[in-house]
């Protein structure tokens, strides 16, 4: 039997979306801003770019940077990726921590880029 896409906050675990499509929104466990869904992590930082109105950010560099923030960086609880899980595949997310920024916690992530 298939489930539909299941989606879990990276930063408090709580359960996001069970079952529905996921678009742009909210953790409801911690409030956290979450954007993206998109086949690979570059493309859902492009699209959480793109959705959070963040243009002048190189979506390859913030990506590569987000993949270099090591768990006990106090930066990984602000701004991390995470993938759902739905038959076959997965569609990656970008979440915010509520209390932070995107602009700013995308921007330094670059910042950990190569
Ligand atoms: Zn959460």
């Amino acid at each position: 039997m298939a489930g539909g896409p299941r989606l879990v906050c990276p930063l408090c675990r709580t359960l996001v979306i069970d079952g529905t499509e996921p678009l742009p929104g909210a953790c409801p466990g911690c409030g956290a801003r979450y954007a993206g869904g998109a086949a690979d992590a570059p493309g859902a930082v492009a699209a959480a770019l793109a959705w959070w109105g963040l243009g002048g950010l190189d979506a390859d560099r913030v990506s590569g940077g987000l993949f270099r923030i090591l768990p006990g960086d106090p930066l990984n609880s602000s701004v991390t990726v995470t993938s759902d899980r739905r038959d076959g595949f997965y569609r990656w997310w970008v979440f915010v921590a509520a209390a932070a920024t995107p602009a700013d916690v995308l921007a330094r992530a670059a910042e950990y880029a190569p």
